[in-house]
């Protein structure tokens, strides 16, 4: 069996969960085997389900650290990560096992953070992937595609959970606007 790495990365409202659960949900009327995991920390909604912002949702596990991943995906066909950014490095070398292994990997995941620096393990797997997409949300400011994250509130941690009370979908200019203006 043949094993690959799919990343969707973009802004927070990029659709980056709507897609993940899309490309999971067809693999299951497939009749494969598929296992979903999220980063225990990313408790917005729900504890288990990995939900978009358009509602739709999937049950999920969260997992604290990446190497649990490995022991729980052994015999799936598809293997679903969202918010990867959360995790540290050692998620590239879990993605690139479970690959090795034969299965699935599609990650979904912010490839930038509120200050347009590349977050935690993304690059890396956007790099060792074979297929990347990345999608695009709506400047809230003015209707162009987003590609940042911008930060509404006053907090300088890298990560910040939060929704639409604490982030902006921004364009290039609109967000630089808002970064030059603090
Ligand atoms: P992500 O996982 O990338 O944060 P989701 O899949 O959770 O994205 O949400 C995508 C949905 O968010 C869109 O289908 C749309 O309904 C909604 N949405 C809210 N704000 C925006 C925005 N500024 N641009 C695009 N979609 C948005
Ligand atoms: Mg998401």
């Amino acid at each position: 069996r043949r094993g690959w790495i799919e990343v969707v990365c973009g802004s927070m409202f990029s659709g980056k969960t709507e897609e993940l659960i899309r490309r999971l949900t067809r693999a299951r009327i497939a009749r494969q085997r598929v296992e979903i995991f999220k980063p225990s920390l990313d408790t917005r909604y729900h504890t288990e389900d990995v939900v978009s912002h358009n509602a739709a949702r999937i049950r999920s596990t969260p997992v604290a650290v990446a190497s649990e991943i490995l022991l729980l995906a052994a015999g799936s066909d598809v293997v679903g990560i969202d918010e990867g950014q959360f995790f540290d490095s050692s998620l590239v070398d879990v993605c690139q096992q479970l690959a090795n292994s034969g299965i699935r990997v599609i990650v979904a995941g912010l490839d930038m953070d509120y200050l347009g620096r590349p977050f935690g393990p993304m690059p890396d797997l956007l790099a060792t992937a074979e297929y990347v997409t990345k999608v695009h949300a709506v400047c809230v400011c003015c209707g162009e595609i987003a590609t940042y994250s911008y930060r509404v509130v006053a907090n300088e941690s890298q990560v910040m959970l939060g929704e639409t009370d604490s982030y902006e979908a921004r364009c290039r200019p609109c967000f630089l606007e808002g970064i030059q203006a603090k």
